[in-house]
């Protein structure tokens, strides 16, 4: 059974006009190595920490300004958002098609609450605290490319053409702002296409984004903003001891106008220094060391890395699955071929070093997980092909093999072959990382041991469901398992109600 909204009754939670407040009771364990006469022992010892939650339930009305905003991921979200917001439907050579949000974790997929009955009941993700409804956001944003929404929507050739043609009119007014274009950061092929840019040095740029973001506020009213990186993969910034390893150096560096602060560096430092989230959708390392530095010492929140939508989101359930069946891949062979803007971007071999590295790292922590299969340091081959293929557009191939040793040193290998609308997959993904971190930013706790209520770490590794190569706070661990990333979500978002995590025990059963 599904229900659309529930309350929860407890003496650890109450709702007051402004927030909700919870106690909560975090069951972990404490490790111990210990030494009994001369022989090592692991310890295991369980413990109860209590944890406070308060959720300011002032859902604020909210501004998505999105760099690349005029590419196919920024054309599709902002098409699709307003087909949901209209109530668009059209016709499609298969049927009348209504606009929904599926592939949206906030606003397509459920909870269980609990059993009734002798039925499970469910309800939607979002019922779970009080989120921004998508239909309410406000979009806006930069490209470098500087035609309206419309034409872009043309360009990506995503939407079918009856819902183009009813889009139209609501996208035909939105114009990009001006965007920070540096050729040496992206793909030569990408030249023809930068002419709308902001003039001046870095800092002036960064001066530009700042001042676009206060304008954006003011003529839309919107009381917060999120910025979101859905342009072209950059290559890979070079990290160096005196130019952006630490907030003091990288900030000099602007002042210096350093060649190698890249674009989307320059957009999240103007974020940072906003107090404005910003989110990295590409693989790039725009988070360099200096930036990290910097939002944390501003407590500003910063997540990404790289949308993790397709070929990577299969390949952190099927390891999980494989390693955790105590079966032990040996080989993952990944093949892509798209025809879109970002695989003509990515076809330049720097860029494409950029999405191998993001790639790549997706299942060390499941292969770290189990010694019984691996050696120490013991690794799958793991290879990723792109290449462009511009006859299948934005209608993305990912065709994956997965070999595995079994029982007795037999071999099992399973062939994927995955096709799929790119920007269609991506816009979903959007929407929830900008819903999720405002909402995080609502959300104060505190341990029993500590004095005063704080936000999350700035560095919002709460949005790892959705990135393929996790940004995650200096030495905390990077989870990649799809499933554990789904759990550690809705768990904390269960905890800030007072509800316990989802354990499956089912013992009012057994
Ligand atoms: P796209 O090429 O269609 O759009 C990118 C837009 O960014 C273009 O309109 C371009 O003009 C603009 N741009 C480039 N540099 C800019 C800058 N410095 N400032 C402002 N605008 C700039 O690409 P897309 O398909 O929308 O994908 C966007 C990004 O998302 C890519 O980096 C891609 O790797 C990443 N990504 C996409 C998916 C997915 O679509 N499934 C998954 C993971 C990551």
């Amino acid at each position: 059974m599904f229900i659309e909204s529930f309350k929860v009754e407890s003496p650890n939670v109450k709702y007051t006009e402004t927030e909700i407040q919870s106690v909560y009771n975090y069951e972990t364990t404490e490790l111990v190595h210990e030494n009994n006469n001369g022989t090592y022992q692991w310890v295991v010892k369980p413990k109860t920490v209590k944890y406070e939650f308060k959720t300011s339930t002032h859902v604020p009305k909210l501004g998505v300004m999105l760099v690349g905003w005029g590419g196919n991921n920024g054309s599709t979200l902002t098409g699709g958002v307003i087909a949901n917001r209209e109530g668009i439907s059209w016709a499609t050579k298969d049927k009348i098609q209504q606009a929904n949000y599926f592939g949206s974790l906030t606003q397509a997929s459920a909870i269980r609450v609990g059993s009734f009955q002798g039925e499970e009941i469910y309800a939607p993700f979002k019922s779970l605290l009080p989120m921004v409804n998508p239909d309410d956001v406000v979009f806006g944003g930069w490209d470098i490319s500087n035609i309206n929404l419309a034409d872009a929507m043309v360009r990506a050739k995503v939407f079918d053409i009856d819902l183009q043609k009813q889009l139209r009119p609501y996208m035909e007014s939105m114009i990009p702002l001006p965007g920070i274009y540096d050729p040496d950061f992206i793909a030569a092929n990408q030249e023809d296409r930068a002419n709308n840019v902001i003039k001046g040095t870095k800092k002036e740029q960064v001066q530009q984004i700042i001042k676009d973001i206060k304008e954006f506020k003011e003529t839309t009213r919107v009381d917060k903003v999120v910025v979101l990186w859905t342009a072209n993969t950059e290559r890979y910034s070079n990290v160096v001891v005196g130019l952006n390893d630490t907030m003091e150096n990288l900030l000099a560096s602007l002042d210096r106008n350093e060649a190698e602060i890249s674009p989307s560096t320059l957009y999240a430092i103007a974020c940072v220094m906003e107090n404005v989230p910003f989110i990295n959708g590409s693989p790039q390392n725009t988070f360099v060391p200096g930036l990290i530095d910097l939002a944390i010492k501003r407590n500003s929140l910063i997540g990404g890395d790289d949308f993790k939508s397709g070929q990577t989101k299969m390949k952190s359930v099927l390891v999980d699955f494989l390693v955790g069946a105590g079966i032990k891949p040996t080989s993952i062979v990944s093949y892509n071929h798209l025809g879109n803007n970002d695989g003509m971007n990515l076809s330049a071999p720097q860029t494409f070093r950029s999405k191998e590295i993001s790639k790549s790292n997706v299942v060390d922590d499941m292969v770290n997980s189990n010694a019984i299969l691996y050696e120490p340091g013991e690794h799958p081959d793991h290879v990723v092909v792109i290449k462009y293929v511009p006859y299948v557009g934005d209608s993305k191939r990912a065709m994956d093999e997965y070999t595995s040793e079994i029982f007795m040193g037999g071999k099992n290998t399973i062939v994927l072959h995955n096709t799929c609308e790119d920007s269609l997959l991506a816009a979903p993904i959007i929407l929830d990382l900008v819903l999720l971190a405002e909402l995080s930013t609502r959300i104060q706790f505190k341990a029993e041991h500590e004095g005063k209520f704080h936000s999350f770490h700035p560095v919002a590794t709460i949005l790892s469901y959705l990135t393929k190569a996790p940004l995650v706070p200096p030495s905390t661990p990077v989870v990649n398992a799809l499933s554990k990333q789904r759990a550690m979500l809705e768990n904390i978002l269960r905890a800030c109600v007072g509800l316990a995590p989802e354990n499956n025990m089912i013992l009012e059963y057994k």
